[in-house]
């Protein structure tokens, strides 16, 4: 199957083309189409395998077609926003960011490659900006990518939850949360990070997980949070 005949959206196949991407790796052409059904997905994957264009994709997709099919007003600015509570005579302060797909990874490393594939993929989407919330990055720096309303949110756990209990991030409207390296997170004692996050997403969510094993507790925890993967 080609990338055209699993019907991506225009804008996706022209980067794509662009990336120099001929056809879809085997995972790729297995998780791809079941993503965009909408179905949950359970996948043992390697790096280097495609995994991360495996549930950017198909992700980037639903998000663009949504967006197309249902346009949002545009939003004021930061600026405008602080400058309109300020004339109001109100303390400025930023509303919370509310991601429409989150990405767990276990290290920084691995949510800095997701952020830039995603926006290499994204190149030609208006839209669709990623944010990465890592460990080790300013605070001020962080509110400030947060302030500009990001539909994808990659992010290491710990971080994410300082940043979830001091109301930055609201999950209310999350569509898609993806658990990158799932067995690596739990050896490095996420998982209570991991189930206070998914905790604070909507139960109707689309859950994509990528591991190395399937097996033990990572696929204790896939039973969970995952319906008919
Ligand atoms: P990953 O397994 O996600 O770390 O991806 C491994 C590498 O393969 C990355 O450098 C990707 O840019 C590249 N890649 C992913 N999918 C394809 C594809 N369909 N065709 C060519 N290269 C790809």
């Amino acid at each position: 199957m080609t990338f055209e005949e699993i019907g991506l959206h225009p804008a996706i196949l022209k980067a794509l083309a662009d990336s120099g991407y001929t056809e879809p790796t085997p995972v790729q052409a297995q998780a791809i189409p079941a993503a965009i059904e909408g179905r949950d997905l359970l996948v043992s994957s390697q790096t280097g395998s495609g995994k991360t264009a495996a549930f950017m994709l198909p992700s980037m997709h639903k998000l663009a077609v949504a967006a197309q099919d249902n346009p949002q007003p545009a939003l004021k600015t930061p600026n405008q926003e602080r400058q309109s509570a300020r004339s109001r005579g109100e303390r400025p302060r930023y509303a919370p960011a509310q991601p429409k797909m989150l990405v767990l990874t276990p290290t920084r490393e691995l949510a800095l490659q997701v952020t830039t594939a995603t926006e290499k993929y994204g190149a030609n989407l208006r839209r669709m900006k990623a944010v990465s919330i890592l460990g080790g990055m300013p605070y001020p720096k962080q509110m400030q990518l947060l302030a500009r309303n990001p539909e994808i949110l990659v992010a290491t756990p710990g971080r994410l939850i300082d940043h979830m209990n001091s109301g930055k991030i609201d999950f209310s409207q999350l569509q898609i949360l993806v658990l990158d390296e799932a067995d690596r997170m739990l050896d490095m004692g996420f998982i209570d990070d991991i189930e206070t996050i998914i905790a604070a997403t909507p139960a109707e969510r689309q859950t994509m997980l990528f591991s190395a094993t399937l097996e033990g507790d990572v696929g204790r925890m896939a039973e969970r949070i995952t319906r008919e993967p």
